[in-house]
């Protein structure tokens, strides 16, 4: 959208971007930027301002795997170096087609452990909704880039019945964690009346929501939600920064209102190959959620999912990562750093290479899924 068309001339700039001089007041519209979303190459060629012809090894993937970037999250990156890492988060990469690339599309067989379609009951005492699979922005190191392929139904309130069917029947869930994709890009009297529908039920004590829009979209955090989500606490939110540079001052007004909403938010970042494997970015990342009051909760080692491998860092490498940080971080800072075992067998903590005898470290090895040698 041309901001010469909807801009007023005292607006943000964008690096040079499509939305220079847009006006503050559409800039801080989440739906303005999930409708300015970029999620063509041709869009693309011209924020990178190159032939659209260049981009041409790109198509294939995003065929694959759809590509969506919010205009706010492309104002944080530089999208001239191939090796930003928020670029390298949202960007195509012809790697995630390789067909000599290694893993499955669905590591943890959340498929098989789908009683209701969109529901994952693996663990007695809870179990995950998939509420929606629309994303503002498509992680390319997601583990549910399988739903973009298969184009998943987004959230209907048909489908969203079924599982609040499945719930109210089994009286041994006690936390029910509503992600996708984006629960918060539902409507918001639709996701209003499924948290209802929930809280409704006598057994769920708990509510949990799974979402990435306090980092790519933190427009869409408004007060309004924040009204509409206090009403069902106790309810949690887990969100995934993964590198400093997300630690904005809008990022953080939108962590600011959930919180004042009385809803507790965590982050769950996942350890990338080239982004964040290094001590004193992973530093940087706690110091600044700690700030924010964001608790880091989980640092996940990548699933295997196919065409990640480039995302994939060695274990030891972050078991390195984390003793130094056990080392010289306070415990609030610290998240656990796991490996979701392949094929749903749960999570196992990585523990600091310390708590092994000494020179144990150097003698093993894993394999992409994580098994030690
Ligand atoms: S926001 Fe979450 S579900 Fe969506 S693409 Fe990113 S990691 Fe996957």
């Amino acid at each position: 959208m041309a901001a010469t068309s909807e801009g007023k001339a005292e607006g943000r700039r964008c690096n040079g971007r499509p939305w220079d001089g847009i006006a503050d007041e559409l800039w801080s519209d989440w739906r303005w930027q999930f409708r300015n979303r970029i999620r063509s190459l041709k869009k693309l060629s011209a924020v990178l301002e190159r032939p659209v012809a260049s981009l041409a090894a790109w198509s294939p993937v995003i065929r694959a795997y759809p590509f969506a970037v919010t205009p706010y999250y492309l104002s944080l990156l530089d999208p001239a170096d191939p090796v930003d890492p928020l670029r390298r988060q949202c960007f195509p990469d012809p790697r995630e087609i390789d067909p000599a690339a290694a893993g499955s599309e669905d590591p943890l067989d959340e498929e098989g452990a789908m009683p209701v379609p969109g529901l994952v009951h693996r663990y007695p005492d809870r179990c995950l909704v998939i509420a929606t699979g629309v994303c503002a922005l498509y992680c390319r190191h997601c583990n549910r880039k399988r739903m973009w392929r298969r184009k998943e139904p987004g959230g209907t309130r048909e489908r969203l019945q079924t599982m609040v069917d499945y719930i109210a029947r089994t009286p041994q869930l006690r936390e029910v964690i509503v992600s996708g994709g984006d629960p918060l890009l539902l409507s918001e009297r639709l996701l209003d009346w499924f948290l209802g529908a929930l809280r409704a039920i006598p057994h769920v004590e708990v509510l949990r929501i799974g979402s990435r829009a306090p980092v790519t979209l933190p427009m869409r955090v408004t007060p309004g939600l924040c009204a509409m989500l206090q009403r069902h606490r106790p309810l949690w939110l887990n969100t995934q920064f993964n590198h400093p540079r997300e630690l904005t001052p809008e990022a953080a007004a939108a962590c600011e209102r959930l919180l004042m909403a009385g809803i507790p938010v965590s982050n769950q970042s996942v350890l990338l190959k080239g982004i964040n494997d290094d001590y004193e970015t992973m530093r940087a990342l706690l110091y600044g959620l700690e700030r924010i009051s964001v608790r880091p909760y989980y640092l996940f080692q990548c699933d295997p999912v196919r065409g990640t491998d480039h995302f994939r860092a060695e274990i030891w490498n972050g078991m390195g990562i984390m003793e130094r940080l056990w080392r010289n971080l306070s415990g609030l800072c610290l998240p656990r750093y796991v490996l979701d075992c392949p094929g749903g067998r749960g999570k196992i903590p990585l523990q600091p290479i310390s708590l092994l005898p000494e020179g144990e470290a150097g003698k093993h090895s894993f394999d992409k899924t994580g098994r030690m040698d």
